[in-house]
């Protein structure tokens, strides 16, 4: 084998090799062709794909814009690998972006990415809606406010006026009018015993002319000491119209025989004989018995004279009297409606 031979079993590529001729002083010496490319290096050896994926990637890779804008230039080849760094400059980041397996994926993530960033924009707009809201409909929400304090305060209003219209009560409940001067609790007047549901009011006269109010209720009083016998009324209404209350509601009085249990009894002053109420006595019982009504819940067919138990002539003008006790229980339903509408 001649020394060219061997030169070229050595693997040089004589392709790539050329001659000056032009120099005399080198005229065996092989100078290495000058390429445009660069040494071959790790980018330019990837050169040819950089084509190959620009063109593949153009599809999966949704490169924004500025790739878009430089579309002209990309095609030139001066401009080849800067593109090429460019692409893979981007790649990098997407991957340190966290977004391994594709191109799609990265455009996914983009998507993801502004999404989000829209999302973070919307959440501040409800709340600043509601503030805006709130502010343009300030004087409805005001008027809303007005309206709603007026309402209750009006309601209680109304109630405690209602309440005056029923009168006054005192600490038991009773109409400020009445006096309460119980009896103490004793087998002759006051038994303590309880009612059962009240379904009637019993009127009555005192046994005895001309006692005053308090003397009957002393008398009442005096019975748990005499023992003469068993008597007391929840009321007494004297000849100037005054009211005590001897038993209190709720407890029995012994009055009105067998409807002891279930009525309220009131018991009447009167002057003489014929047993006729003053004026005074007439206005307090029709006012009481109205009041004791409406307490209970029972109309004037429920107020019943003691006669109506017992036939006893009690009281006794108004059992003589049918037309006057009729009056009586007209002005009593009257007096209830009165008390109503007030
Ligand atoms: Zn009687």
């Amino acid at each position: 084998m001649s020394e060219q031979d061997n030169r070229k079993g050595s693997g040089v590529n004589y392709d790539d090799l050329v001659f000056d001729w032009s120099n005399p002083s080198m005229t065996t010496r092989p100078v290495r062709r000058r390429t445009e490319e660069p040494e071959q290096t790790a980018p330019a050896e990837t050169a040819p794909a950089e084509v190959r994926l620009e063109e593949t990637v153009e599809e999966p890779v949704q490169i924004p814009e500025e790739e878009e804008t430089a579309g002209e230039e990309k095609r030139t080849g001066a401009s080849a690998r800067n593109r090429w760094e460019e692409i893979r400059r981007k790649t990098a980041a997407r991957k340190t972006a966290g977004n391994h397996k594709s191109a799609g994926a990265s455009s996914a993530a983009e998507r993801l990415e502004r999404i989000s960033r829209k999302k973070k924009a919307s959440q501040v707009t409800p709340v600043s809606r509601a503030v805006s809201f709130i502010r343009s409909h300030l004087r409805i929400l005001a008027i809303v406010l007005l309206a709603v304090v007026v309402l209750i305060g009006g309601t209680m209003l109304v109630r405690q006026l209602l309440k005056g219209g029923r009168r006054n009560v005192n600490a038991d409940g009773l109409p400020d009018y009445v006096q309460e001067q119980y009896l103490t609790i004793n087998s002759y007047s006051r038994p303590g015993i309880a009612t059962d549901t009240i379904r009637g009011i019993v009127i009555h006269n005192t046994a005895v002319p001309g006692r005053t109010a308090q003397e009957s209720r002393d008398y009442f009083e005096g019975l748990s000491a005499s023992h003469e016998t068993r008597a007391s009324s929840n009321f007494i209404i004297g000849i100037e119209g005054e009211v005590i209350a001897a038993v209190p509601l709720g407890e029995v009085a012994y009055a009105s025989n067998n409807r002891n249990m279930d009525t309220i009894s009131i018991e009447c002053c009167h002057s003489d004989e014929e047993g006729k109420f003053t004026d005074e006595t007439y206005a307090s019982l029709v006012k009481l018995t109205a009041w004791l009504c409406e307490q209970y819940g029972l109309s004037e067919e429920a107020v019943i004279r003691h006669y109506d138990i017992t036939r006893k002539m009690c009281p006794r003008y108004y059992v003589e009297h049918e037309d006057a006790w009729k009056t009586f229980l007209t002005d009593v339903k009257n007096a209830g409606t009165e008390e109503e509408e007030s």
